[in-house]
């Protein structure tokens, strides 16, 4: 049997094997492999993408989430309101500064923030908002800007899973104080191994993140703050350079494939994405909900297409966020969208005929 895979990384690896291996070549003949002259190019190539001025590139999309909160100032006693929907380096790196994330419930359309919530939990520690574009689409950015100058709040786009994404016209990451990307091979843009990017219009905070990523030092061996060792290396960057040139390409691709998916599932029971109003979606995921989740996912196992959970656990629902206080029921789209939602494969080499097939499979699940 076929077996389909939620994501096929080798699939795009042989549509620009010959580039990569030519920019990795140049990269060990040249000897430089950290925070050279790939990661200042890719670091301006980056900016220039999303229209901002600065881009820093660090370790991974955890560390960029990291370094710009940190790099802001939030520190303990601090408050910053983020979703409960999404990977959890988004709350991580707030607890790791000592600073407590405060999670407001999702839209139960677009999975994002639900900005109708976000006021209500702005107390006087609040310094920060960090929404996440979560599975490509932007969230309401309009909206959480204004609540921000309202409340005087530092807003951190999460744009991990949604580099290439736009809102009104516009890309993602130029919207809030800044924003951060993951490399992870798995993301829209990924590497071949871990890599992040802050961007920002603000050049005292791309500075600072510059300082902090090698250790708060600067110049070298001179440390005027406790910092990180956080950078990108250069065979990451080369490799990023080469597949920037396609993500336009392949985020259509991915677009066109959701419509497929879209129009071929529109007559069954399992709800497709929303796509809101004024968004690129860029479908870094494929989220379908059905109310038999689990038993439809053993189904098509069984017929050889891999799905994936994101996520099985809302952020205030896990163990170690226990003592933060939010029992089951607190936060209750984001637990209902716990135990309904599930990725299909999606990926821009994805044929349209496996698309077929999956959803055929689908529909004979239905029939039974
Ligand atoms: C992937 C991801 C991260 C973390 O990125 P890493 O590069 O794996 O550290 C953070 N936030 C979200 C929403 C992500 O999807």
């Amino acid at each position: 049997m076929k077996q389909i895979p939620l994501i096929d990384l080798q699939a795009q690896y042989q549509t620009i094997r010959e580039e990569v291996r030519q920019a990795i070549d140049q990269v060990l003949d040249q000897g430089r492999y950290i925070l050279g002259p790939e990661v200042k190019a890719l670091e301006e190539e980056i900016a220039d993408f999303c229209g901002v001025k600065y881009a820093v590139g660090v370790a991974n999309g955890t560390d960029a989430l990291l370094l710009a909160l940190d790099a802001y100032g939030i520190g303990p006693g601090d408050e910053v309101i983020t979703t409960p929907f999404t990977f959890f380096a988004t709350a991580e790196v707030i607890s790791q500064l000592g600073a407590t994330p405060v999670f407001v419930d999702i839209d139960p359309k677009t999975y994002n923030i639900d900005v109708m919530q976000i006021r209500e939990k702005i107390t006087s520690k609040t310094k920060a908002i960090i929404p996440v574009h979560i599975f490509g689409q932007p969230a309401n950015m309009d909206e959480i800007v204004a609540i921000a100058k309202e409340h005087d709040l530092f807003v951190l786009e999460d744009a991990a899973q949604a580099i290439g994404a736009e809102y009104k016209g516009r890309k993602i990451g130029a919207w809030g104080n800044a924003a951060t990307f993951s490399f992870f091979p798995t993301k829209n843009l990924g590497g071949y191994g871990d890599g992040g990017m802050v961007v920002t219009n603000d050049e005292e905070l791309a500075k600072k993140i510059r300082i902090l990523r090698v250790h708060g030092s600067n110049p070298k061996y001179y440390h005027s703050m406790i910092g990180y060792n956080s950078r990108l290396d250069e065979l990451q960057a080369a490799i990023l350079r080469v597949k920037l040139r396609y993500l336009e390409q392949w985020n259509d691709a991915r677009r066109q494939k959701a419509a497929l998916y879209n129009e071929l599932l529109k007559d069954t029971p399992v709800v497709t994405p929303y796509h809101a109003e004024n968004r690129k979606h860029i479908y870094h995921l494929y989220i379908i909900q059905a109310e038999e989740r689990d038993d439809l996912m053993k189904y098509l196992k069984d017929k050889g297409i891999s799905t994936g959970v994101y996520y099985p656990v809302p952020l205030h629902r896990q163990e170690v966020y226990k003592h933060l206080g939010y029992p089951e029921g607190s936060l209750p789209n984001a637990e209902y969208m716990a135990n309904r939602t599930f990725a299909l494969p999606l990926y821009a080499e994805l044929e349209d005929e496996t698309i077929q097939y999956i959803a055929d499979t689908i529909k004979s699940y239905y029939q039974g």
